[in-house]
């Protein structure tokens, strides 16, 4: 499965935002963002973050979208692409469906710290949909589906700790998460306010549109 393999910390940079693509290390001092908010390259310090073109702060959404998701580009074109055909607003379609991916909804269960760990819990077959073992970060999950960690997996002590961390960080409403059984439903699909990410879905539609 092909995936982005630089330092995600120098996406950040790139983006000029954290995008919190590394769990608990995000929050802490340890924040490469935090510490260099310049761009990544030899001579980003010097760089100025100057007037950006309508193309360049389109394209910028684009890649913070992707960035977070952890989609390549071509996965990115077909989620627009099927978006733009649903009924709808097709920036909320499109953000719809990436919020419904399985890696994506095991992290906002909080089985995980990150995308990329929950993306790892999934491909190891720690997790089950409905019941049967499902491997595939990208699977889109659907309104009523039961995502759970297979019995097996429980005692991980990673998960656990994880879980502990979501109590206290709270858990999104379109999902019912028992944090006990380690187990979510889908109650509702979700809207752009409970995405709550600083991404302007519009930028993405007409960088697409043209
Ligand atoms: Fe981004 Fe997190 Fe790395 Fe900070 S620690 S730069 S928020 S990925």
């Amino acid at each position: 499965m092909a995936r982005y393999k630089d330092s995600v910390c120098r996406l950040c940079r790139r983006a000029g935002m954290k995008l919190f693509l590394k769990g608990d290390r995000c929050l802490g001092d340890k924040c490469s963002f935090d510490k260099r908010s310049f761009p990544p390259g030899q001579h980003g310090a010097a760089r100025t973050r100057g007037k950006v073109s309508e193309y360049g702060t389109q394209l910028r959404e684009k890649q913070k979208a992707r960035w977070v998701y952890g989609v390549l580009e071509k996965q990115f074109r077909i989620y627009y692409g099927d978006a733009a055909r649903k009924k709808g607003v097709k920036g909320e379609n499109l953000f719809r469906a990436l919020e419904l991916r399985l890696d994506n909804v095991v992290f906002r269960s909080s089985f995980a710290d990150s995308r990329s760990q929950a993306r790892q819990l999934v491909v190891h077959n720690h997790v089950t949909v409905n019941g049967r073992k499902v491997n595939r970060p990208s699977f889109s999950v659907r309104k009523g589906d039961v995502i759970q960690i297979k019995e097996k997996s429980k005692k991980i002590e990673n998960i656990l700790q994880c879980a502990e961390k979501g109590k206290a960080r709270g858990l999104p409403e379109w999902l019912d998460v028992d944090l006990a059984d380690l187990q979510t439903r889908v109650v509702e699909l979700p809207t752009q306010v409970d995405i709550q990410l600083n991404i302007d879905a519009q930028q993405i539609v007409e960088l697409y549109s043209k």
